[in-house]
């Protein structure tokens, strides 16, 4: 099929460009140009939820150079109009990179790791910038020493290799809990799998079989369980095989970490029958993703994501056909 021999193009690309250093062979194309959205002036943002002390941390940005391959059923032009319809830059597709840190019941929990500023965008014309947690956090006044447990939402590079020491692959967190979905884990450290990927995904899945599963602090766990305490797991696979949200609950209020449900809300969220190339299945992405935003709407959460417009906190609401995202402004 013509559609999914192009997203895994695609992905293949990404990935490729992902995974430098570790594959030099296809090392091709370093960013010609320079990050053209400024830092935020103060690189994390805290909230309460309920009793939960949530502060999201800026990792860095990807600003992709548009590309007609984007979407399987979005032209580059609807593309601009949605990211002009939400007042964003038109010149290139917005990927600001938030990870969440939340202290709840005594314990400090990590949601996701950031891309390590090991992730690199394939594309020249794009700007792939990641890495910027680990100053952030301390600026925040968190020891990232004292992180007891990090949840994977899925092991896309932008999610999981700020846990990987660049050239060494060591753990960057050797003494925290890693908790990943177990989906996710066996997809990915299936030996098999390298075979069955296209050439330039290989990569990835190398890196991720190479060190995750000789690491003895990673906890793979089924379904929607109470991963820690007043933090669930929540099942939203399409964009990866294992992809999961994360539910904070305290008191009366709850707070859904989208992970990358709906990866650009101006994109994913206003128009979420769009079929975007980084999902690996659109169809259960799209299923997963309404579900989501369908939930946060129902129960009156408040949602934050991955690659949400910093600070990375909104409401959402319907909006016609799709859902419309309200920034929380720092
Ligand atoms: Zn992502």
């Amino acid at each position: 099929m013509l559609t999914t021999s192009r997203r895994d193009l695609i992905l293949s690309a990404a990935v490729a460009g992902a995974a430098l250093g570790l594959d030099k062979s296809l090392a091709i194309a370093a960013p010609a140009r320079g990050q053209k959205t400024p830092d935020p002036a103060k690189g994390f943002f805290r909230y309460k939820i309920g009793d939960a002390e949530c502060t999201g941390v800026y990792d860095g940005i990807w600003e992709k150079a548009h590309d007609p391959a984007c979407f399987s059923n979005a032209t580059v032009a609807e593309i601009k109009q949605a990211l002009a319809d939400a007042g964003l830059t038109t010149a290139f597709v917005p990927i600001p990179i938030t990870v969440f840190v939340i202290k709840l019941h005594g314990k400090l929990v990590l949601c996701d790791a950031g891309g390590g500023n090991q992730v690199q965008a394939f594309n020249p014309e794009s700007v792939f910038v990641s890495g910027k947690m680990m100053a952030n956090m301390r600026a925040a006044g968190i020891d990232p020493k004292k992180i007891e447990t990090i949840l994977i939402s899925h092991f896309h590079p932008d999610h999981i290799f700020g846990l990987l020491e660049k050239k060494t692959n060591a753990p960057v967190f050797p003494n925290a809990e890693i908790i990943v979905p177990a989906a996710e884990y066996k997809w990915w450290t299936d030996p098999s799998l390298i075979t069955r990927l296209p050439t330039g995904r290989r990569p990835l899945a190398r890196r991720i079989q190479t060190a995750i599963p000789n690491w003895k602090n990673v906890l793979p766990v089924e379904g929607e369980d109470e991963v820690v305490p007043g933090i669930r797991f929540v099942s939203a696979p399409g964009h990866t095989p294992g992809h999961t949200a994360f539910h904070v609950s305290s008191g009366n209020e709850q707070l859904m970490i989208s992970s990358d449900a709906a990866y650009v809300p101006a994109l994913c969220a206003a128009h979420p029958g769009w079929h975007g190339v980084f999902d690996q299945n659109a169809v259960a992405a799209e299923t997963s993703r309404r579900k989501l935003l369908d939930r946060v709407i129902a129960d009156k959460m408040m949602i934050c994501g991955s690659h949400f417009p910093w600070p990375g906190l909104g409401k959402i609401a319907r909006d016609g056909a799709g859902y419309a995202l309200t920034v929380h402004t720092s």
